[in-house]
Order: C-alpha cells, then sequence, then structure tokens
C-alpha cells in the first residue's frame, strides 16, 4: 500500500553516495522534472518570490506570474522589455534615482545581492510605491558567453517602509519636519568635507528666537509648538531649495546654504528672514510676536570644518543678540573670546574709575527759538592709554553686566551736580540713569546725596531713563518714581520710541520730558515718511500731556529745518555742538549766557561714516600702510599717500582677507578720495565690509598653510615675492594731529 510506494522511491542525484536508500512516496528527486516545475510552480503562485530571468541584452525574457498585479499590467506586456525599464525614478527626488545601482550592477554583470529597487507601477496615478527586493546572478555558457540573469525578487514594502520610517525620525524633527541637530551636523560634516576638496564655499546661518520663552510662558505649550511649525514653514518659504533647514532644538534652527559666500546677498537673505519671522503669528485666534537674531558664518574664509563653523556662526550669533534684537551678524576675528575680552575691559574700568580716567563731558540742548543753551546732558568719556578712546556704547553696557554701573553712575551723578552748580541758575543739567540703577533701592538716597553735596536745586536736575526701566516689578517702579518725584528732580524719557514704546508708560509715569531718538531723525530727511510723521506725533502727544520734546542726534541743516516744522522746540545735536569739556563751557559761557549757532553740513549723508582705521594699500607689487576715514558703501578717504595722481587703480586691504578694488577720484596733499568698483556691503552691526573676501585656498595656493582667514592684512607681497619696482608714492603716518613723512620713495 502506501509504505509500499514510499519505499520505492529513492534519493540519489548522482547516483553514487547514498544510493540505493529508499525514499519517503511523493519526494521528487533532480530526475523528476514534472515534479520539480510543480513545486516551482505552486512556490511562484504563492507569490512569496518571484523568479526571473533576462537575455543577454538584458530584456526581461520571464517573469512569475504572480508579479503580474505589481506590474499594474499583464506580464507578456513586460516580457520582452528591458528589465531596467520596470524601475521608475521618482519625479520628486531626481537625485534619489533607484535604477542607478542596478543598471551598474547589470552592465558589469555583477551579481546582484538583494538591493532595494523602488517600482512605481505605471498608470498609478496615487504613485504608490513598492519596493523590490532584488537578487540574482550572471549566466554564462560554457564558452563564457554571457546569457542573462537569472534571479528572484519579492516586495519588501511594508518592511522597507518601517525602516525608513525609522530612520526619518531620528533624522528629522517630529514636529516641524525640519531636518534634526543629528542630520545638520552629519550633513554639515559631509558638505564641508566634499567642498573643501572641490574648493567649494558653503554658509551657516544660526538662528535663534527672540521672546519664544515669552510665548511658551503666556500662551501655553501647544501655543508655542504652532508657532515654531509657522516659523519652519515661513523659513522653508524662504530659503525654498537654496540649503537645508534644521531645527536643532528649543527655539534654535540652522540653515546650511552651499555655494553662497556673497557678504551681499548673505546679507539680504538674512533680513528677510529677520522681517519674515518678525510678521505676527496667529495661534488660537490671538497674536503671536517674536523676532530672530541671526548669525553667519562663511567657509572656507570662517571656518574649514563643522566644529569651526559652528562655533564661528555661535559666536556671530551671540554677537548679533547682544548689539539688539533682530539683527543679523557675519561672523569676524574680533568675536573670538569675547567673554575673555568682556572681562579685560571690566577689569580696566573699574580701574579707571579709581584712577581718574574717566571724565565727563556736556553736551548742549539748545532752544531752537533763539539758540540759547538750556541745559546739558552729561556724558560719559574714557580714554585708555592702550585702548584709545572707548565709546560708553561700548563700556556702559559691559558696566551693567559686570556689576560695575552702579558705581559709575554714583560717580556721573556727583560729578555732574557738581559742575552744575556753577552753571546760571537758568541751564539744566541731565545724567543718564541706567535701568539696573533704576532698580537699585538705594537710587533716590543716592540722588539725594549727590544733590546735598553740591548743593544743586533738584529741579535743576534732569534724569534719563530709558523704556527698559519699566521692566522691573511695577510696584518697586511706581515707588521709586513717586520718591524720585518727591525729591524734586526732573525726570527725562529717553530714546522714546527705540523701545516697547508702550503709551501706557506715558500715562502712568511722571515724565517732564521725552527725548525723540536719533533714529527717527537719521531718517527723517531720507526716503522715510514715517519717521518725521512719528516725530511730529511724538511731538504733540508730548505737549498734550504738558511734557517737553528734546529732538537728538541733528546733524544737518535739513533735519534741523524739518524738525523745527514739526514744532521741535529743543534740539540736542552736532549741528549745535558735540559733549564739551567742563573747562571748555565754563570759559565759553562767560558772563553766563550761552548761545550756540548752528553749523554744520546742509544736507544729512546716512551712509558716510568716519572712521580711523589702518589699512594696506596695493599698487604694482607695493604695499603701503595708510588710515582711512570716511567710509561709505561705494568710496572712502584715505589718509597717508603723497602723490597719487588720479585715476590710479588702487587694491585696498581692509584685513581678514578683504581687498576692494578701487580708483583715486580725488588727490590732494597727503589725502585721497576713492571709489570702490564693487560697492561695500553691511555687516549687520552698522559697519561694511567687503562683498567677497580672498579666499583661504588661493592663498594656500599662493604658499600659505590652508587655514580661515587669521586677522589683520596680509602680507601679499612676501607671498607675492619681493618687490620689482620702486615705489611710487611717498607714505607718511597719521596720527590724530598731522603727518610725519617716514619714507620717501
Ligand atoms: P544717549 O543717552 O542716547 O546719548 C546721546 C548719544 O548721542 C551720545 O553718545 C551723544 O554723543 C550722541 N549724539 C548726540 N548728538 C549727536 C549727533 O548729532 N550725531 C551723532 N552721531 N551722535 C550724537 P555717547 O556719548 O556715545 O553715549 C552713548 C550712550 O551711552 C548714551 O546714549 C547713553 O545711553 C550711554 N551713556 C553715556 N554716558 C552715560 C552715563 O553717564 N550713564 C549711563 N547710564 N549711560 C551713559
Ligand atoms: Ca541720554
Ligand atoms: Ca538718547
Amino acid at each position: 500500500m502506501e509504505l509500499s510506494g514510499f519505499f520505492r522511491n529513492r534519493v540519489g542525484s548522482g547516483g553514487d553516495g547514498e544510493a540505493g536508500r529508499e525514499m519517503p512516496a511523493g519526494v521528487i528527486t533532480a530526475a523528476d522534472p514534472a515534479g520539480r516545475l510543480k513545486v516551482l510552480d505552486d512556490f511562484e503562485q504563492a507569490g512569496i518570490v518571484w523568479i526571473w530571468a533576462t537575455d543577454a541584452e538584458g530584456r526581461l525574457i520571464y517573469i512569475s506570474e504572480s508579479a503580474g498585479d505589481r506590474l499594474g499590467r499583464p506580464v507578456l506586456d513586460v516580457l520582452g522589455h528591458p528589465l531596467i525599464e520596470l524601475f521608475e525614478t521618482d519625479p520628486d527626488n531626481p537625485d534619489e534615482r533607484s535604477d542607478r545601482p542596478l543598471k551598474f550592477q547589470l552592465s558589469a554583470r555583477n551579481k546582484l545581492n538583494g538591493l532595494i529597487m523602488r517600482f512605481i507601477a505605471p498608470g498609478d496615478t496615487e504613485g504608490r510605491r513598492t519596493w523590490w527586493l532584488f537578487s540574482g546572478h550572471p549566466k554564462f555558457d560554457k564558452g563564457g558567453k554571457f546569457k542573462g540573469y537569472r534571479g528572484s525578487a519579492k516586495d519588501v514594502t511594508i518592511e522597507y517602509e518601517r525602516k525608513l520610517e525609522d530612520s526619518r525620525l531620528a533624522e528629522y524633527d517630529s514636529l516641524t519636519g525640519l531636518a534634526n541637530r543629528h542630520r545638520m551636523t552629519r550633513r554639515l560634516d559631509g558638505i564641508l568635507g566634499a567642498y573643501k576638496n572641490a574648493k567649494r564655499s558653503c554658509a551657516l546661518m544660526m538662528l535663534d528666537l527672540d521672546r519664544f520663552k515669552h510665548v511658551n510662558d503666556s500662551m501655553g505649550h501647544p501655543a508655542g509648538d504652532e508657532l515654531l511649525r509657522q516659523v519652519a514653514d515661513r523659513l522653508r518659504a524662504i530659503i525654498g531649495d537654496r540649503g537645508e533647514i534644521g531645527r536643532l532644538g528649543g527655539d534654535e534652527f540652522q540653515v546650511i546654504l552651499p555655494d553662497l559666500d556673497d557678504r551681499g546677498k548673505l546679507g539680504e537673505l538674512a533680513g528677510k528672514v529677520i522681517q519674515i519671522i518678525a510678521q505676527p503669528y496667529p495661534i488660537d485666534g490671538k497674536r503671536a510676536i517674536i523676532g530672530t537674531s541671526v548669525g553667519i558664518a562663511i567657509a572656507p574664509y570662517d571656518g574649514l570644518d563643522k566644529d569651526e563653523m559652528t562655533r564661528a556662526s555661535d559666536l556671530a550669533l551671540y554677537a548679533a543678540k547682544k548689539g539688539g534684537r533682530g539683527q543679523f551678524r557675519f561672523y569676524s576675528g574680533d568675536l573670538k573670546d569675547e567673554e575673555e575680552e568682556r572681562q579685560e575691559l571690566l577689569d580696566d574700568l573699574r580701574e579707571a574709575l579709581t584712577s581718574e580716567q574717566l571724565e565727563l563731558h556736556y553736551q548742549p540742548v539748545v532752544r531752537t527759538a533763539d539758540n540759547m543753551v538750556v541745559g546739558f546732558e552729561a556724558l560719559m568719556r574714557w580714554e585708555h592709554e592702550e585702548r584709545g578712546f572707548v565709546s560708553p556704547a561700548v563700556f556702559i553696557p559691559a558696566a551693567e553686566e559686570g556689576n560695575l554701573i552702579n558705581a559709575l553712575g554714583e560717580w556721573a551723578l556727583k560729578t555732574a551736580c557738581k559742575a552744575a552748580v556753577a552753571w546760571p541758575k537758568s541751564v539744566r543739567v541731565a545724567v543718564n540713569v541706567s535701568a539696573v540703577q533704576f532698580a537699585n533701592p538705594a537710587l533716590p538716597e543716592i540722588v539725594t546725596q549727590a544733590l546735598a553735596a553740591s548743593g544743586l536745586e533738584p529741579g535743576r536736575l534732569e534724569l534719563e531713563l530709558t523704556e527698559s526701566v519699566f521692566m522691573g516689578d511695577s510696584e518697586t517702579v511706581d515707588e521709586t518714581f513717586k520718591a524720585l518725584k518727591e525729591l524734586g528732580v526732573r525726570l527725562a524719557l529717553d530714546d522714546f520710541g527705540t523701545g516697547y514704546s508702550s503709551l501706557s508708560y506715558l500715562r502712568s509715569a511722571p515724565f517732564d520730558k521725552i527725548k525723540v531718538d536719533k533714529s527717527f531723525v537719521d531718517s527723517c530727511t531720507q526716503k522715510d515718511q514715517n519717521s518725521a510723521k512719528i516725530i511730529t506725533a511724538i511731538i504733540s502727544l508730548s505737549e498734550a500731556l504738558s511734557m517737553e520734546t528734546t529732538v537728538e542726534g541733528v546733524e544737518a541743516f535739513d533735519q534741523l529745518e524739518l524738525v523745527i516744522s514739526k514744532g521741535a522746540k529743543y534740539v540736542q545735536g552736532w549741528i549745535y555742538s558735540k559733549a564739551l569739556r567742563l573747562g571748555e563751557i565754563e570759559q565759553r559761557m562767560g558772563s553766563g549766557e550761552f548761545k550756540i549757532e548752528p553749523d554744520g553740513p546742509e544736507v544729512y549723508r546716512a551712509d558716510r561714516r568716519s572712521v580711523f582705521r589702518r589699512i594696506g594699500v596695493i599698487h604694482d607689487d607695493h604695499r603701503y600702510e595708510a588710515v582711512m576715514r570716511d567710509l561709505s558703501k561705494t568710496g572712502s578717504k584715505i589718509e597717508g599717500l603723497i602723490g597719487v595722481p588720479e585715476g590710479t587703480g588702487l587694491v585696498l586691504d581692509l584685513g581678514a582677507g578683504q581687498l576692494a578694488v578701487c580708483v583715486v577720484t580725488r588727490s590732494e596733499d597727503a589725502q585721497i578720495a576713492v571709489e570702490f568698483e564693487t560697492p561695500l556691503v553691511s555687516d549687520g552691526a552698522g559697519g561694511l565690509v567687503t562683498r567677497h573676501r580672498v579666499s583661504p585656498y588661493a592663498l594656500a595656493a599662493a604658499g600659505m598653510p590652508l587655514q580661515t582667514l587669521p586677522q589683520g592684512n596680509y602680507p601679499l607681497h612676501q607671498i607675492a615675492g619681493p618687490p620689482q619696482s620702486k615705489p611710487q608714492f611717498m607714505q607718511v603716518t597719521v596720527g590724530g594731529t598731522g603727518c610725519d613723512p617716514v619714507h620717501f620713495p
């Protein structure tokens, strides 16, 4: 029966070895082709794995019937066509052509070891993809002639997509869909490595949202999340395919911008980002407003690898945030070791306070009706023996952070009160009081002492406060206001319009005066019509509240005329006078009357900056040292070279790899005026820089080791070898006052 049949079969492939062993019934041996075919058939129909074959030309000559429903067409339709045509390129992702590895392997006649291929059925409008795992062997005949492939394939869509999703999660931020820190670091590393070999540039932008924490705290975390999503959308809209955007965590974003090193374009892009991020966000029927600061570093100039570039862009971001919110900043070598420098500055400042290096200068406030001086604002001046003149805009913020402002402020109050008692009774003195001082409960007492020690009438002392004093606890703020008012001193609201500018402050705080910020004056005669309107509005507002207004920072006649026509009764600005030494004031005051006639340029030129900067001037193969003054986007004035004919082409070495090609337009004694071939661009911090820099690759090619651009000017002539010709111009040194010839050709 069954058993006998079972034993009748034997397994014996080659006839040797186990030949003769009894086999169970139904066993299929190699000698039973029909049986084998049946097994194969069952297997193919199960659809677990498909079998395929190609001819020597790569045309599909066989594929399992069961693959038909995945193919989206009858198997017959694909037979005779190249295998490679089955696999389509994803139109959304042309870079990730999935047929590339297969094509390569087939033409090289390599073994296919589990290639994963993306297959898109034709006519599948939903673009549903399946992923196929491909294996195969090339087949050769006895003579070694290639006969095509024999292989298997399998649908692995479910497993593969799960794997993709896992790695996507590991690479992307699930909240915003942007790349996460991990991916950004890897990308940056990869791009910078490849670009270093290819000598290409790459910019890195770091962004940090301002006031995000406030939104999170006041509107809740879901609102904060929604805000981040909207920020990501806006970034995607601005950056487009120019670069890769990532969220590094919290409210920190990063953008990698390959092949971009033009600081003009980068500045524009950063400006656009700042502007668009600052637009209000509709969230849950409410509005959230945030800002952003941007730091930019550019490889290979500011860093060669990911660590250097990350550090550089972080430092630039830190500087941008410190410079005030909503700004961008390019990395520069000056930003290095900022913290260390700040400490040194504070040490020097502490020393300055005890060793009488500090002085107060006094800038007149003038009544426009009759040009009479009605008061002075005390402004701190510090001249350090090595640092030279340090601007209060630099050391005051440092003193605020470093716990030194109370001591400085107390000194200023005492010194100013002492100076003012000698002035006519009609002349007041104004002293700046920082928000940190205002928050000190001892302030009213310190003011009382300054008044008592000098004998100055309280009504002649004016304290200048900024809107930031309102940041503190409102009860304490109210008490301090009350205490100061009781002393009888006057209070002025400084820099009005630059801060929070809430009108409610004006209603609740007892100010006697509003000072209109210089920034409105700067732009009031330019195209910006709003500034003039704002000045008008502030003046009429303060009149309605019976306060005085002083317009600050008036430099030119066109500005003076405009602000007078808008109703300004008091003006403080260079058109009347800069801050003066006490001795000079006493001298000029003489009998007691002090009148100043306005004097200054007819028209305000916003873009001209007075500078004093040592630069290199390169002509032929010579390099001269000179001093740059008066820099604008289009040109500059240079002192220190005599005998430069008009029309001469020069290259200015502005330091840190910045070379500016220019032409001499005017030449007089030791002073020349030049016009740049390519206008300079903003550095984001009120300064100007060249669009491009000398590439470290070029310097490396000229013999310098490849490194990021060092500070200062480059000894280009050393790289190029000793000069071949005689210098053509005479170089003189320029100090603060005059010129001493030092070098004759
Ligand atoms: P501020 O209180 O707004 O002072 C006015 C600034 O504008 C001064 O700069 C002044 O020199 C400048 N200025 C006045 N008129 C013109 C003009 O027509 N054109 C231009 N370009 N500038 C003009 P300064 O002296 O550099 O002081 C900068 C800031 O430092 C001051 O701004 C003030 O916030 C702070 N500061 C100065 N001295 C003291 C002080 O004793 N205590 C405190 N807490 N802060 C001070
Ligand atoms: Ca002031
Ligand atoms: Ca001011």
